[in-house]
C-alpha cells in the first residue's frame, strides 16, 4: 500500500514543494509514503486562503455552522473502518482497539461543539452603568494554526479543528511528520462538508509548524506535543504575542492507598498503563503504591502487563502494538539502561525479537521518588512501581514535579477522596479510575504540562474571543 500525501490549500490537493521526508509503518519498520512537506510559500498560501474564508465562514450563523458539524460527526463515523486502517498502519496501533476506543472520540467532539456553540452563556446584558447598556460577544478570532502529535493523529486533530470550527474560525492544521496519512482522509472527509479554505492541510515537520507559529496573520495556535515544543512554541509567539494552547507532556501518578481495590486498580492499569504501547501523555505510568499493598500490587501489575498480547496492528487479540519510532524505542531503552542499582524489572525489559519497533510491556518495581524512571516521560509501555508510608511526604513529592497533566487517586474512603483529589496538582483527578474522557468534561494541564483546555464548553471559549460591547442611550 502507498499513499500519496498532498497540501490542501483552498480547497485544492497541491504537491508539497519543500523537502520530502519517508512514513515508515512502525511494525514492519517498510517505508509507507513519501511525504513532500509543505514550502513556504504553500504555508502562506494556506493562511492566505483561510484569511479569505474566514469572513463567509464566521459569518454563518451557528446553527448553520451546527449543522455542518453534525454531518461531520457521521461522516466521520461512516469512513470509521478505512480511518482506524490507516491510523493502524501508520501508528502501529491495534487496529480493532482504534476502531472500538478512538472513532467515539474522533466523531463525538464534532456533535459536541456543534451543540455547545449554541449555548455560550456569559453576565446578562444589562445596565451596569446607568443610561449604558452592556453585554457580552464571543468572536472567532480569524485564522488558528493547529499543530497535532504523533500518538493519537486523528484525536487530537479532531479535538482541535472541532471547537475550532464551530467558533467560526478558519484552520491551517499541521499533522505530525511522523503520522501524516490519517488527517489527510480526515480532510478530504470534512472538504465534502466545509467551504473551500475554511480547512487547509499543510504537511511537514518542525519547520512547517514554527512557520505557522511565526505567521503574522495566524492569531492564536494550539500545539499538542511535547514540553520542549511548547517552550519553542512560546519563545517563537512572542513576536507578535499570539494567543496560545498548549497541551504537553505529563507523568500521570497512581496513588494507592492501603484500602484501594487493588484488584481493580491492577486491572485499570492494564489497560490504561499501556494503551497505545504506553504512548499517551495521561498514562497510568507512575504507580506510588502504601507499603502494606505494595506487594500484592507489584505482583498484580506483573502479572498483568506479562499477560498483555503484543503483536502486529491487524492481528486478531493484539493489545500492544510497537512504538512509533526506533529514536522513541532507544529513548525508552535508556531510561531501563540507566536504572539505578536498587530498581527491580519484575516484567519485560526487553525488545521483542521481530521486525518493527516492538518493546515488552515492562514493570520497574522499588524505584523511589526522585529516580528518573519515576520522574520523567518515557512514553513507552513501561510503568514504575514505588512504595510510600507517609502521606505527606508521598503528596509533596507527587506535587513537586513540572508535570501537571492528569493523576489517580485509589481508596475506599469517600473523605480521603475528596481532601487528595483537591491537593493533587493536577488538572485531571480520577478516584478509582485512570483514562476515561467524557467530551462534555475539559481536558489540560496545569504547570508545565501546558495551558488551555480542550473537550468541554471551557475547550470552546479558549477559540472565542469574549468582548464587552457598551451602548449609550
Ligand atoms: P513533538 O513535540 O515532537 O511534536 C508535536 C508537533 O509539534 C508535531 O507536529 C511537530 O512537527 C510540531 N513541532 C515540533 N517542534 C515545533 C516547533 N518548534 N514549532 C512548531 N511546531 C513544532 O511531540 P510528539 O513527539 O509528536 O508527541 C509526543 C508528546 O506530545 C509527548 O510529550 C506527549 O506527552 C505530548 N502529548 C500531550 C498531550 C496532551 O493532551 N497534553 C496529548 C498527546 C501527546
Amino acid at each position: 500500500m502507498s499513499w500519496q500525501v498532498d497540501c490542501v490549500i483552498g480547497g485544492d490537493s497541491v504537491r508539497g514543494e519543500g523537502p520530502t521526508s519517508t512514513v515508515v509503518d512502525p511494525a514492519t519498520e517498510a517505508p509507507i509514503a513519501e511525504v513532500p512537506f509543505a514550502s513556504e510559500a504553500q504555508i502562506d498560501a494556506a493562511v492566505r486562503a483561510a484569511q479569505d474564508a474566514f469572513p463567509g465562514w464566521a459569518g454563518a450563523t451557528v446553527h448553520e455552522r451546527s449543522l455542518v458539524l453534525l454531518g461531520i460527526a457521521d461522516a466521520i463515523e461512516s469512513w470509521a473502518d478505512t480511518l482506524a486502517q490507516i491510523e493502524a498502519r501508520n501508528c502501529g496501533k491495534p487496529f480493532q482497539r482504534m476502531l472500538e476506543d478512538e472513532i467515539h472520540h474522533i466523531a463525538d467532539p464534532f456533535r459536541f461543539y456543534a451543540g455547545a456553540a449554541r449555548c455560550l452563556s456569559g453576565p446578562s446584558a444589562g445596565e451596569y452603568v446607568e443610561g449604558r447598556t452592556s453585554f457580552l460577544r464571543h468572536d472567532p478570532l480569524g485564522v488558528v494554526g493547529l499543530i497535532a502529535p504523533w500518538n493519537y493523529p486523528l484525536m487530537m486533530a479532531s479535538w482541535k479543528l472541532a471547537p475550532a470550527l464551530a467558533a467560526g474560525n478558519t484552520v491551517v492544521l499541521k499533522p505530525s511528520e511522523l503520522t501524516p496519512l490519517s488527517t489527510l482522509l480526515l480532510a478530504d472527509i470534512l472538504a465534502a462538508h466545509l467551504p473551500p479554505g475554511v480547512l487547509n492541510v499543510v504537511p511537514g515537520g518542525r519547520d512547517v509548524g514554527a512557520a505557522i507559529v511565526a505567521h503574522p496573520d495566524v492569531r492564536m495556535v494550539s500545539v499538542t506535543g511535547a514540553i520542549s515544543t511548547g517552550q519553542a512554541v512560546m519563545r517563537a509567539a512572542a513576536g507578535n504575542l499570539k494567543r496560545l494552547h498548549l497541551e504537553l507532556g505529563g507523568k500521570a501518578p497512581v496513588v494507592a492507598y492501603a484500602d484501594a481495590d487493588v484488584e481493580s486498580l491492577v486491572a485499570t492499569v492494564r489497560g490504561a498503563g499501556y494503551y497505545n504501547a504506553g504512548q499517551d501523555c495521561t498514562a497510568a505510568c507512575r504507580v506510588v503504591a502504601h507499603a502494606d499493598i505494595y506487594d500484592d500490587v507489584v505482583a498484580g501489575l506483573t502479572e498483568a502487563a506479562g499477560s498483555l498480547v503484543v503483536g502486529a496492528p491487524f492481528d486478531e487479540g493484539t493489545e500492544l502494538g510497537p512504538v512509533i519510532s526506533a529514536r522513541q524505542r532507544d529513548s525508552a531503552r535508556g531510561f531501563l539502561e540507566r536504572l539505578p542499582a536498587h530498581a527491580r524489572v519484575t516484567t519485560g525489559g526487553r525488545p521483542v525479537d521481530r521486525p518493527g519497533y516492538f518493546l515488552e510491556p515492562t514493570v520497574v518495581a522499588d524505584v523511589e521518588l526522585g529516580d528518573e524512571i519515576v520522574e520523567r516521560e518515557v512514553f513507552a509501555p513501561v510503568v514504575s512501581v514505588t512504595r510510600f508510608t507517609n502521606e505527606a511526604e508521598m503528596l509533596r513529592a507527587v506535587n513537586d514535579t513540572p508535570y501537571g497533566l492528569a493523576a489517580s487517586l485509589w481508596t475506599r474512603d469517600v473523605g480521603r477522596a475528596m481532601r487528595v483529589s483537591a491537593a493533587l496538582e493536577y488538572g485531571c483527578v480520577w478516584v478509582n479510575e485512570h483514562l476515561l474522557w467524557p467530551t462534555e468534561m475539559p481536558h489540560g494541564g496545569l504547570k508545565m504540562s501546558g495551558m488551555g483546555k480542550e473537550m468541554s464548553v471551557l475547550g470552546l471559549k479558549d477559540y472565542l474571543a469574549a468582548r464587552h460591547v457598551m451602548i449609550r442611550h
